[in-house]
């Protein structure tokens, strides 16, 4: 099994003294930035002059300054702005103030692993990825938990990269749940990989195509919402509790006979070949590209089909039914 990193590995002195600055206050941002802050950090949170997450910010009780205030000031500089837009804003802002002895650190590998950013050799340069949404890193550690996280080391000019990864992984809940080495390359393929095949692109569609196909045959859309959205959670949670055993010990005997019978008629052989395209047009650093075309052309696909897809019945019908579970909290 691969070596995993736990607290007891792991030590806040590194960072202790030192200015951090987080750059965005986003999903990421904040919670990588409160969280840092209650593990008795000095943090700044880098700003544009004019972002309405200024105040919230401060009101959180966070420094705030611009982005090159920020860079200037800080000793490890976190970047948690928007993949696409990074690059401009390391030039431009970031990397006049990027001196000799200085950490820049990441949570995702796009910009180092496909070129984007290319930093001074005398910096340290590390990912320290949580594998979660930014808002669930925020949510674990106000609980005493925290999330799994992944850490890289891209350049180790202080021959301490490695004990600043730990540490700055620590100062936001991951060693609580556990830290796995990686390198740039393995992290930005396998996340691109799962987010796209696996937890959002796959998830989305199955659960839109088995929606639709109940609603087109007649039944009521609310009965299709439970069946393939709603239960989709309490189903996960057990995978995530016990693994896929601990699910169809749950489910009833009828249950797992279907699952193990018609399972591998939904994902079938050529959606696993399919699966390896889009590995590969990952690897090969196409699907990066098409994100930056897109970018440069004010995303015209990507808001057409944010557009229509938040039309479709599955979200209107959603809406109602969890007005109507009071217990299923919108959280900010
Ligand atoms: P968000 O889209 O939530 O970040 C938005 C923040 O970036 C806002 O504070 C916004 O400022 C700021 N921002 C955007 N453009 C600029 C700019 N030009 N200058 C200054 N600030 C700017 O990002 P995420 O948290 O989703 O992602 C951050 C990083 O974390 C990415 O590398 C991502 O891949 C990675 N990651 C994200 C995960 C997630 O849960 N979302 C999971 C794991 C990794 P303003 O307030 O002015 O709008
Ligand atoms: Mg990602
Ligand atoms: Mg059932």
């Amino acid at each position: 099994m691969a070596k995993m990193y736990y607290d007891s590995d792991a030590t806040l002195e590194l960072l202790q003294g030192k200015t951090i600055a987080v750059m965005g206050y986003g999903s990421q941002g904040h919670a990588q930035a409160l969280n840092l802050k209650d593990s008795g950090l000095n943090v700044v949170v880098g700003l544009r002059a004019d972002s309405r997450r200024w105040k919230q910010a401060e009101a959180a009780g966070l420094k705030v300054a611009t982005v090159a205030e920020a860079a200037a000031q800080a000793d490890v500089i976190q970047i948690l702005l928007p993949d696409e837009r990074q690059a401009s804003v390391y030039e431009n802002e970031i990397k006049p103030h990027l001196t000799a002895g200085k950490c820049l650190v990441f949570s995702h590998g796009f910009n180092i692993h496909f070129g984007q950013i290319v930093p001074p050799a005398d910096v340290d340069v590390f990912m320290v990825a949580p594998k979660s949404p930014g808002h669930l890193v925020r949510r674990t550690y106000e609980e005493g938990a925290g999330v799994p996280g992944l850490i890289a080391i891209h350049q180790d000019a202080s021959g301490r990269a490695y004990d600043l990864a730990l540490a700055y992984a620590k100062g936001i809940g991951c060693t609580r749940a556990g830290v796995l080495e990686t390198t740039f390359k393995e992290e930005t393929e396998t996340d691109l990989f799962g987010e796209q095949a696996v937890l959002c692109g796959g998830v989305s569609e199955l659960i839109k195509a088995g929606f639709d196909t109940l609603v087109e045959a007649g039944y009521q859309p609310e009965s299709a919402y439970f069946e393939c959205l709603h239960e989709m959670k309490l189903i996960v949670d057990l995978i995530y509790e016990g693994g896929l055993s601990r699910m169809r010990y749950s489910i009833s005997d009828t249950a797992e006979y279907g699952d193990m019978m018609i399972g591998k008629r939904i994902i079938t052989d050529e959606t696993r070949k399919e699966m390896k395209k889009v590995l590969a047009e990952i690897q090969d650093g196409t699907f990066a590209k098409n994100w930056l075309l897109e970018n440069q052309i004010n995303r015209p696909t990507f808001n057409a089909i944010e557009r229509k897809d938040a039309e479709h019945p599955i979200e209107k019908v959603g809406a109602e039914l969890r007005g109507m579970m009071p217990f299923i909290k919108k959280r900010d």
